[in-house]
């Protein structure tokens, strides 16, 4: 499978402290890959660095064949990545219409595709994302990352802090976005539905890549060692 982000020996660091030392990631076109490992182990700060956003860093970073090791955030988000980020952030003040257009770049994801994966935001277009539960503000926040039409779907702890049932439909729509084809990297805190979903899994131990594999090779001493379960 051709890799669509190929990420090798990656370092970074928080000005003069070192967080990455080492991070080998590939996730390839329509695949679904799991960023693991324990609190601080560098998952966030990895995403980051592929996004543009912690800098300096060393290593390769390419998406999409282009070297994005030095671009700017706003140019490596043009190239087609979309991020779901922690905590949701979608602009309080704005409703739910404003939130959704300010992202959009062309392409298949529309406000009607958007309003189809999730059928409450139409009802809600002309209201303030404030007025939303967590829920639904998290919904809308992966309605705007997918309003920018992306190649790649980055989603950090996206089901985090929810009602069980927010979850799992959450969990319906990443499944239904691989069943689409979309690429996706994703960061949770729920083992057992991201290696459901996922076809494969790369696990950092203090800021380096300690395992990468099908979940179908992670053996209990591995999930034990690096995940702590
Ligand atoms: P969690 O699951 O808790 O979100 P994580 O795997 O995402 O953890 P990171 O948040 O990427 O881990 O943290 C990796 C390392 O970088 C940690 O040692 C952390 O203390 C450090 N770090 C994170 N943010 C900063 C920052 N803004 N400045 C300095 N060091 C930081």
């Amino acid at each position: 499978m051709s890799s669509l982000l190929h990420v090798d020996n990656m370092h970074a660091w928080y000005g003069s402290s070192q967080a990455l030392f080492g991070v080998d990631l590939d996730v390839g076109e329509g695949e679904v890959v799991a960023l693991m490992g324990r609190n601080g182990m560098g998952k966030t700060t990895a995403i980051q660095t592929v996004l543009g956003l912690i800098r300096p860093c060393t290593g390769e970073i390419r998406f999409s064949g282009h070297d994005i090791a030095n671009l700017p955030p706003h140019r490596i988000a043009r190239l087609g990545i979309g991020l779901v980020p922690e905590g949701r952030r979608c602009f309080p003040n704005l409703t739910v219409r404003e939130n959704l257009l300010s992202a959009s770049r062309r392409g298949e994801w529309t406000l009607g595709k958007t309003c189809g994966l999730f059928p409450f935001l139409r009802e809600r277009l002309d209201q303030p994302a404030a007025t939303l539960s967590g829920g639904e503000q998290q919904m809308l926040a992966i309605g705007r990352a997918l309003m920018t039409n992306p190649r790649m779907l980055i989603m950090d702890e996206a089901t985090e802090g929810l009602a069980p049932l927010v979850q799992q439909e959450i969990w319906s729509v990443i499944g239904s976005l691989k069943h689409d084809g979309l690429s996706i990297l994703l960061v949770d805190k729920a083992v057992r539905e991201l290696l459901q979903v996922s076809d494969r899994c790369v696990i950092l131990e203090k800021g380096r890549t300690a395992w990468t594999g099908r979940h179908s090779d992670l053996s209990p001493e591995t999930v034990e060692r690096y995940l702590g379960i």
